[in-house]
């Protein structure tokens, strides 16, 4: 019998546990499609903006950990459509498109930053969701002491020496102290004009508490510590304009202020997948405020039994957008799918099993909430810690995540400082590029061989000249 043919969308925590869930099944074959080659360990972006671990630490390339899954392949691109009535996938990369057939869909595409409908922003503010933009940071963060350091009036050096956090979650209360941490233990003996102690950190959000989801007195500890770091955290007040010196606020008393600033960081809101759109124009499902797709009790889409929507672009019982939702949705509809192909009942519909929450906010401190217990500091940071090694994928990345973390917390140091002209530069200059002038494959007619047979995927160059055909539909298969 013709293996089940099942693709899956995304290589993130939803993506890749959900493929790993099918396994031990002879009779699927899974394709695992993706914009990026890795898998990407998100909890630790702020660290690689830091400077604490490299990329390759936290990115596992998804090709390897699934090396051993001989019913998986992986291929490479863009999800730009999805078609359920022909039920194929069609992704791009750098101009070659490849379609893929599927019997069981699973769309765990994540989501991307929400700028609250002002886009513009990006241009200053980058946010943090990817390795580029991670890198981008890193570059804007230890630029800024470099540009301070040769600033001759002292209001460039203050705006230089200014750090605007947005968004008093997690991710902004991790960037705010470990930018405060860089500013006051890593580069303090670095600069001769500067002292980098003299850094203006400022964390803002329009909700009243930092860490709302940890709860007031987590929220309070969090807020403590960060003073005493010398965070300035700015509640209440929301960022009405972003430019390239700096942002302009509204307090909650409606005053407006300005804060002259080169570096700004956007960890505020999210907004699920592009995907979700395409996924609800041709079923019966809804999109939420997020742009999250309303999936049913059993993750599936309504309408639709042979297609799953798991993770961070899925909206059910308002669960939050965390690493764990991803995690055991994946399994669940794993186990979903493996059910229907064996002719067994569904199993019950899926129930989340919240095992906690944490967020460090400087070495040695941190908070965490885990059932009805509630504890910051030390003991928060250790158990911290410890999941993230237990979390972290792949044996290399774990014994070099611990080395970096050595270096970093014990000692002073940040083994991850290199900054290249690519990672500050690239993102805007992309985003200002006509599509016409980027990059595409080679058309190259030699390359047209006839269809090996049943190819799973099919693939054409889509850089052909205009009114010239595309290279042939039955090309070869991708792998
Ligand atoms: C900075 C940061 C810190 C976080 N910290 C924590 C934390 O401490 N604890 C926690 O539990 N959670 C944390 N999260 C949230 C957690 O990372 C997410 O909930 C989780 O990654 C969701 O998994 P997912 O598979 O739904 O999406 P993702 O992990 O985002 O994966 C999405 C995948 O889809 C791919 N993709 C997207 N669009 C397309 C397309 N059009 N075509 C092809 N591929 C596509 C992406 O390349 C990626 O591989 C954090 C997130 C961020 C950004």
């Amino acid at each position: 019998m013709a293996p089940h043919r099942v693709v899956v969308i995304g290589s993130g925590f939803g993506g890749l546990f959900g493929t790993q869930a099918l396994r031990r099944r002879d009779d699927v074959e899974i394709t695992l499609v993706a914009k990026t080659s890795h898998h990407l360990f998100q909890p630790l972006l702020y660290q690689v903006a830091t400077g604490i671990l490299s990329e390759g630490g936290i990115s596992p390339s998804t090709r390897e950990i699934l090396a051993r899954q001989k019913n998986a392949r992986v291929i490479l691109g863009t999800v730009t459509a999805i078609d359920l009535g022909a039920k194929t996938v069609t992704s791009e990369v750098l101009g070659r498109e490849t379609v893929t057939p599927f019997d069981t869909l699973l769309v765990a595409a994540g989501a991307g930053q929400s700028y609250f409908g002002n886009d513009q922003f990006a241009e200053y503010a980058p946010g943090m969701k990817s390795i580029d933009d991670a890198l981008e940071l890193r570059g804007r963060i230890f630029g800024a002491f470099e540009w301070a350091e040769l600033a001759t009036a002292p209001a460039e050096r203050d705006r230089y020496l200014t750090f605007v956090v947005v968004g008093a979650g997690p991710t902004g209360v991790e960037m705010a102290g470990q930018i405060a941490e860089l500013a006051h233990r890593t580069l303090r003996r670095d600069f001769r004009s500067i002292d980098p102690r003299q850094a203006r950190i400022v964390l803002i959000d329009a909700a009243p508490q930092v860490l709302p989801s940890f709860g007031d007195r987590l929220g309070g500890s969090a807020r403590d510590r960060l003073t005493k770091m010398g965070v300035e955290v700015e509640l209440g007040t929301k960022v009405v304009g972003v430019d390239s010196t700096g942002i302009d606020i509204e307090k909650s008393d409606g005053t407006p202020a300005r804060i002259e600033a080169m570096t700004k960081v956007w960890a505020a809101g999210v907004q699920g997948s592009e995907l979700g759109a395409m996924l609800a124009d041709q079923s019966d499902a809804e999109l939420d405020r997020a742009g999250r797709v309303r999936v049913n009790p059993d993750l599936t889409l309504p309408g639709r039994p042979d297609v799953y929507v798991i993770g961070d672009m899925a909206s059910l019982d308002n669960l939050p957008g965390v690493a764990q939702v991803a995690i055991q949705g994946a399994r669940y509809a794993a186990k979903h799918l493996m059910a229907r192909l064996d002719g067994k009942p569904a199993p019950p519909s899926f129930s989340y099993f919240d095992k906690g929450s944490m967020a460090t906010i400087s070495r040695f401190s941190a908070v965490a909430s885990v059932g009805k217990l509630r504890f910051s500091g030390f003991l928060a940071w250790v158990l911290w810690l410890a999941i993230h090694i237990v979390y972290l994928i792949g044996f290399k990345q774990r014994i070099t995540t611990l080395l970096h973390w050595t270096v970093s917390f014990i000692g002073r140091g940040r083994s991850e400082r290199t900054v290249t002209a690519q990672q500050i530069l690239a993102r805007n200059i992309i985003r200002t590029m006509d599509p016409k002038d980027l990059p595409k494959l080679p058309v190259v007619e030699s390359d047209h061989v006839t269809p090996t047979p049943a190819p799973t995927s099919t693939t054409r160059a889509s850089a052909s000249a205009p009114g010239e055909p595309a290279s042939d539909e039955g090309g070869h298969s991708a792998t």
